[in-house]
């Protein structure tokens, strides 16, 4: 729009204009006077009524300008006044103006919505009115009056944090800035106001989640977590007793975990609530489960009885509210809170206390969630242990008649017998060996699994230990036209700390199915150093055979339990499965691993890695307990005779056992003195000298360690040194252990083979025969 002309260029064209015509006017006149055409006074005449006209005219022309221009500028200032208005009504912020005696002038619609008045009910009134008179507040007044002179006429910075009152009394945060302007010659203040308290809400809210999860991050349970996590809530919002409720789902009631208080007055209602449980329906946390919802009572008074009530209203608590704790459409319990008063929950306390809430609920499902894992780990350890207990017993069970039918077989093919009788006992022989085998097997499987296998650190002479099995190996594939050798490395110290059995049992399956799976060439096992420090050593073994081979999909698999690589095999070759899973969990337990290359049709090559200790030859000691190797014939006669006719104090309770056992003993003509428990062979050993003693671990009224221990201690009292074997079907390590404890020399599994049980009565007795002591068998008497 183009702006009006100012008066100043008015009256400047004007005067110009007038001037021009003017002169024109007169320079006409003059021209028609010297023609003579005009009389002079005519023409003076006409010049003044010239100069007339003019001066109407500009006259008229000033009137109409001016009453256009200023029409124009009274509406368009009236724009700008309403314009500024609704700028003012718009706007978010509130907009305050006040005089310099502080009386408010003006009141936007923002400034009623903060304070709650219509601009009608302040306007005239004070603005101390709306401003709290705390000591900040006054600096409005103070400013105002001082009247502050600043340059951009501000007399209070924004951002300046003050205090409101609301018109129902509540105190609103808010920022304010106040401006001085002049009006009509007026000093006018505007004051420019902005609410906090959604602000402060908001940071109030992060702190609170913030504490709470600082809370529940550092407790181990929910019970230790919820006097801080009800305190952090109460405080927040003013509630002075607060207790959380964790629903029992086994019992299916809320059981009170933990409550808070800081009011002297409040404990009472805390302790009688805190015992407390509530069914579904049950008081306000109960009301809480059934609805699914929040619950609030702003009158305690006027409610039918609830638990704790009395003890509430006594301190002071008229309201309580109670909300859920919930996931999805699982409840996990209830936070319940008393007040003196309560308002009615609005949605934005609801809102504030959600997340909360979710924290909380999330605490709890994760402690139930570890809660049910754990019972399921347990659950699944007392099954594992039973499984364990059950094969162990389970093999005892097996292995006692076992004892039987192999001591008998093994006394009946020592007899006369015919060709047919002797293939049918030699085929009995093979399957109760099979049998104990597979029951070995499993015993030692279920170990593994339940991880209760632990393996020894003792000395062993590595040769010496490996021999009787090297021999055993000869024999077995020499009956079956195949070539066995062993490469010992001779860089291989002569003395390991290690578990011997359990290395022997890695390299007695590895040859033992070397031997069962080739049927023609050679079978070669080596043994050299891997690595070697001067305190550790690592082994590495390999078994290499020239028989069927594996098919390269079945390398890996082999090594799990059960897995064998066809059906067919089994039937051809049996087995059980569980031989290279053993092997490869007593490896993986002596820090080694197993793997192995195979070819079909050519061969296979097992290798093994196993970490031991280095030791020197320890001083000659106190005897250790024999390996199993290979036993002459038993039937055959001793090497020497004095070993025979001894009398011998056996320790056995199960009569078939005692049957084998006497049948093994006479054919040395030992004289057996029987003992059905422990007592029993405590009373014989001090009712008659003996020169050895046979002890079965299990046995009634008292076992044989105990006998044994009190056997030893007498026999050091009545200087009859003895030595005690001990007999058991537990072919558990802890078994051996505490036969050594208790001072056996000797410890062997049952079935007892007949030639193993009778080599160490003979090693036995040779060393008491050297050491010249007194024997007090039949013979040597
Ligand atoms: P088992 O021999 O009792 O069946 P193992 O765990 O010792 O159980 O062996 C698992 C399977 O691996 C055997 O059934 C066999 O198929 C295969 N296997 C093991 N050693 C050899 C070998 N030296 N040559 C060929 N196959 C073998």
């Amino acid at each position: 729009m183009s702006r009006p002309l100012s008066t100043l260029h008015l009256v400047l064209i004007s005067v110009l204009l007038v001037s021009l015509f003017c002169a024109i006017g007169r320079y006409l006149l003059h021209l028609l006077v010297q023609q003579g055409r005009l009389e002079a006074e005519i023409a003076r005449w006409l010049a003044i009524s010239w100069l007339g006209l003019l001066g109407l005219l500009t006259g008229s022309f000033w009137l109409i300008n001016h009453f256009l221009v200023s029409g124009r500028l009274m509406a368009l200032a009236e724009r700008e006044t309403q314009r500024g208005r609704k700028i003012v009504e718009a706007a978010a912020d509130a907009i305050i103006t006040f005089d310099s005696l502080g009386r408010i002038e003006s009141f936007n619609a923002a400034a009623s919505r903060l304070f709650g008045y219509s601009p009608q009910e302040v306007l005239g009134q004070p603005i101390s009115k709306l401003i709290v008179a705390e000591e900040s507040s006054n600096q409005v007044e103070a400013l105002v009056q001082e009247e502050v002179p600043t340059g951009s006429g501000r007399v209070l910075p924004d951002n300046t944090l003050f205090k409101g009152r609301h018109k129902d009394g509540h105190l609103i945060a808010i920022e304010l800035g106040v401006s001085k302007m002049i009006d009509e010659d007026r000093k006018v203040f505007v004051q420019i106001i902005r609410d906090l308290s959604e602000r402060q809400q908001a940071e109030k809210q992060r702190q609170l989640q913030y504490e709470v999860a600082l809370h529940l991050n550092n407790a181990r349970d929910l019970r230790e977590a919820s006097p801080a996590v009800l305190q952090a809530i109460g405080r927040a919002l003013a509630w002075p007793v607060g207790l959380l409720w964790e629903l029992d789902t086994a019992q299916n009631v809320l059981r009170c975990q933990a409550g808070w208080t800081n009011l002297e007055r409040g404990r009472p209602l805390i302790e009688s609530l805190s015992k407390a449980q509530l069914y579904i329906g049950e008081g306000l946390p109960g009301r809480v489960w059934l609805h699914h919802n929040y619950r609030w009572i702003d009158r305690l008074e006027s409610e039918p009885s609830l638990p704790g009530q009395q003890l509430a209203i006594n301190a002071g608590l008229h309201a309580a509210i109670a909300l859920p704790m919930e996931l999805g459409q699982q409840f996990l319990g209830v936070v319940e809170f008393y007040a003196p008063q309560i308002p009615p929950p609005n949605p934005a306390l609801l809102n504030n206390l959600y997340p909360v809430l979710m924290q909380i609920s999330q605490f709890i499902r994760r402690r139930w969630d570890e809660a049910a894992l754990r019972r399921a780990k347990e659950a699944a350890e007392a099954a594992s242990k039973a499984k364990s207990e059950f094969i162990s017993s389970i093999s005892h069970e097996v292995r006692t008649p076992l004892h039987g039918i192999i001591g008998l077989t093994e006394i009946l093919l020592a007899g006369p017998l015919s060709e047919k009788q002797r293939e049918y006992l030699q085929l009995v022989q093979t399957s109760s060996e099979m049998l104990l085998r597979l029951i070995n097997d499993m015993l030692d499987f279920g170990k593994l699994e339940a991880a209760r296998m632990t393996l020894e650190a003792v000395p062993f002479e590595l040769r010496k230990t490996l021999e009787p099995n090297l021999k055993t190996f000869a024999v077995q594939a020499e009956q079956k036209g195949l070539v066995f050798r062993a490469e010992i490395s001779e860089e291989i110290p002569a003395w390991l700390i290690g578990d011997p059995l359990r290395l022997q049992q890695v390299i007695v399956n590895l040859v033992g199915n070397a031997l069962k799976f080739t049927a023609q060439g050679e079978i070669v096992l080596t043994l050299n150093v891997a690595s070697r420090t001067e305190q550790a050593i690592v082994l590495r073994g390999a078994v290499r055979d020239t028989g069927i081979g594996i098919p390269s999909d079945q390398l890996d698999a082999i090594f799990d339990a059960f897995r064998q690589v066809d059906s067919s095999r089994t039937r051809k070759y049996g087995g059980t499965g569980l031989g290279l899973t053993i092997a490869s969990r007593l490896v993986n337990l002596m820090k080694g691993r197993i793997w192995v290359e195979s070819t079909p049709g050519q061969g296979s090559t097992f290798h093994f890695t196993v970490g031991l200790h280095v030791c020197d030859p320890p001083a000659p000691q106190k005897e250790t307990i024999p390996t199993l190797g290979e036993f002459p014939n038993w039937t055959s006669p001793p090497p020497n005779p004095l070993l025979t006719g001894k009398r011998i104090l056996v320790a056995e309770d199960n009569p078939v056992n005692r049957m084998v056992l006497q049948l093994i003993l006479e054919s040395r003509q030992h004289q057996v003195v029987w003992a059905k428990n422990g007592l029993e062979a405590v009373q014989r050993f001090h009712d008659s000298p003996v020169d050895l003693i046979l002890m079965d671990l299990q046995l009634p009224e008292m076992d044989g360690i105990e006998a044994t221990r009190l056997i030893l201690k007498a026999s050091e009292r009545l200087q009859r040194p003895t030595c005690v074997i001990g007999l058991t079907a537990h072919a558990e390590d802890e078994d051996r252990r505490r036969c050594l404890e208790a001072g056996m020399t000797h410890f062997l599994i049952k079935p007892i083979q007949p030639a193993e049980l009778l080599q160490i009565i003979d090693e036995v007795l040779t060393t008491l025969v050297g050491r010249g002591n007194q024997l007090h068998g039949s013979l040597a008497n």
